[in-house]
C-alpha cells in the first residue's frame, strides 16, 4: 500500500504519540500545532514555561511501550519519580499528622512526571523521523471532512494554507477545532460542564540543604472537603502543588487580601505555611498564578467516515482527580492503532469499531474522575475508608 498522508492537529502529549504511531507504520505525517515549539526558549511565552506535574500510570506507560521504541520509553521513565501511595496531612486529636496510605501491597506505583518534559521527549523523537514534519504556530481554522481538506492559518501572517489529507487525527485539546468541524458532518452527541472548582498551581522549593521538604515517594494530600491542596514530587527535589477550591472560596480569598490567604492555608492545610512555602511566596504565587476552571466533556462518535478521528482531551476532557486525563488520551492512541492494524484495508470500519469500544470506556473514566474528588478530599480522612478499601480488595 502507498503511504498515507496523516495530518495530526495538536502536538500535546496525545497528538505527539499519535504522530509517532503513524510514523512508525510508514505513513507521511504532518503535525500542526497552534503554539510555538515548547522546546524553544526564545519563542515560548513566559507563562507557558510552568508545566503541570502529572501522574503517569500503567495505562499511559503501556501505550508508550506499544510504540516498540524501547529507548523512548527508557527516556521517559528516567524523568519520572515514583509515588508509592498517598500521604494524608490532617489534624488528629489536635495534632498535625502525616499518614501514608500505600497504593498497592505489591509495590505498584504511580509515576510523577512533568508534562512538558514528556512532550519534549516525544517531539525530539518525532523530529528524527524522515517521514514526519512539524509545523508550530499554525492554527487549524477549517476542515471539510467530506473533501479531505483542511485550512490552517500560520501565525506569522503568511497566507492561509489549504491542505489535502488522507486521514486527520484531532488531538487539539478540550476546545478542539477539529471536533467543532467534525460536528458539521456527524450527528455528534456532546455534553460539557464546568465543575464548581478552580485550581491554582504552587511551587515548593527544596530545603536549604537541597533535600525534599516532605517525604518524596508520595502524592501528598491535604483533604478539606470543599477544598484540597496536593503536591507531587519533581526530580529536582521540588514539589509542584495545586490548590483546588470552590469558586466562592477563591472569590472570598481574592477579596479578603494577603493576610487571609495565609490564614486560610494555616487553618486548612497544616504544615504548608511557613514550612513548605513562606507567607510572602504563598501570596505572590496565589496572586500571580492563574486561577483556572475545570471542564469535563463527553461526546460520541469520535470519528467521521474514514477521514478523521478525535483523541485525548478533544474527545473526553476530564477533571484531574483520577489522574487519568492524559493517560486515557495515550491509551486512545494505542486502541485506535490496534483497530487500524486490524482493518488495514477498511479505515472506516476501524474507526467505527474504535468509537464503539472507546465511548463507554472514556465515559466511565470521565465519571470516575468526577467521583474521585470526594475520595481525595473527604473519604481519605475517615478510618472507615481504609476498612472499606480492604474489604473491596480482598
Ligand atoms: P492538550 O495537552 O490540551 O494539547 C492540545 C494541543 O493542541 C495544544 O498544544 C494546543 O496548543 C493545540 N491546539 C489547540 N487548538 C489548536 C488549533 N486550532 N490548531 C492547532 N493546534 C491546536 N492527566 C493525567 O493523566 N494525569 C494527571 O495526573 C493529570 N493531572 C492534571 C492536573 C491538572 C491540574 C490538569 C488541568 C490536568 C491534568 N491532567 C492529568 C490532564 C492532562 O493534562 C490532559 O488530559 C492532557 O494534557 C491532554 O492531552 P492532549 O494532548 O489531548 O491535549
Amino acid at each position: 500500500m502507498s503511504p498515507k498522508k496523516v495530518v495530526v492537529v495538536g502536538a500535546g502529549p496525545v497528538g505527539s504519540l499519535a504522530a509517532l504511531y503513524a510514523a512508525v507504520r510508514g505513513d507521511v505525517v504532518e503535525i500542526y500545532e497552534l503554539r510555538p515549539d515548547l522546546r524553544d526558549p526564545d519563542t515560548m511565552p513566559l507563562n507557558f514555561s510552568k508545566s503541570i506535574n502529572l501522574a503517569l500510570s500503567e495505562r499511559g506507560i503501556n501505550s508508550l511501550r506499544k510504540t516498540q521504541l524501547d529507548d523512548l520509553v527508557a527516556a521517559v521513565l528516567r524523568e519520572t519519580y515514583p509515588m508509592h501511595g498517598r500521604m494524608i496531612h490532617i489534624i488528629k486529636k489536635g495534632k498535625y499528622v502525616q499518614e501514608p496510605q500505600l497504593y498497592d501491597a505489591r509495590g505498584k506505583c504511580l509515576l510523577a512526571m512533568d508534562r512538558t518534559t514528556l512532550n519534549k521527549i516525544l517531539l525530539d523523537r518525532l523530529e528524527t523521523m524522515p517521514n514526519v514534519t512539524l509545523h508550530f504556530s499554525h492554527k487549524l481554522v477549517g476542515v471539510d471532512f467530506r473533501k479531505n481538506l483542511a485550512w490552517l492559518e500560520p501565525l506569522d501572517g503568511a497566507p492561509e494554507l489549504e491542505l489535502p489529507f488522507d486521514f486527520m487525527i484531532g488531538a487539539d485539546g478540550a476546545h478542539s477545532a477539529v471536533r467543532y468541524h467534525m460536528m458539521k458532518c456527524v450527528p455528534m452527541s456532546y455534553q460539557q460542564d464546568y465543575i464548581d472548582k478552580l485550581w491554582c498551581q504552587f511551587h515548593i522549593p527544596p530545603s536549604p540543604e537541597k533535600h525534599f521538604r516532605i517525604p518524596p515517594h508520595y502524592l501528598h494530600i491535604w483533604p478539606q472537603d470543599s477544598s484540597m491542596f496536593i503536591a507531587l514530587p519533581n526530580l529536582d527535589k521540588t514539589f509542584t502543588a495545586t490548590l483546588f477550591a470552590t469558586r466562592d472560596e477563591f472569590a472570598a480569598l481574592d477579596k479578603s487580601g494577603s493576610t487571609n490567604i495565609v490564614e486560610f492555608f494555616k487553618t486548612k492545610f497544616p504544615g504548608v505555611v511557613p514550612d513548605l512555602i513562606t507567607p510572602d511566596e504563598l501570596i505572590k504565587q496565589y496572586t500571580s498564578n492563574a486561577h483556572l476552571p475545570l471542564i469535563t466533556i463527553k461526546c460520541t462518535p469520535y470519528h467521521f467516515s474514514s477521514s478523521g478521528v478525535i483523541l485525548g482531551d478533544a474527545a473526553h476532557a476530564m477533571v484531574p482527580f483520577y489522574g487519568q486525563g492524559m493517560n486515557a488520551g495515550l491509551e486512545d492512541v494505542r486502541v485506535l492503532f490496534d483497530f487500524l492494524d486490524k482493518y488495514p484495508e477498511d479505515r472506516a470500519e476501524a474507526l467505527r469499531r474504535y468509537t464503539e469500544q472507546r465511548t463507554p470506556d472514556a465515559h466511565a473514566i470521565n465519571d470516575l474522575a468526577l467521583r474521585n474528588y470526594k475520595e481525595m478530599a473527604t473519604d481519605v480522612k475517615s478510618p472507615l475508608y481504609r476498612v472499606r478499601k480492604w474489604v473491596e480488595e480482598t
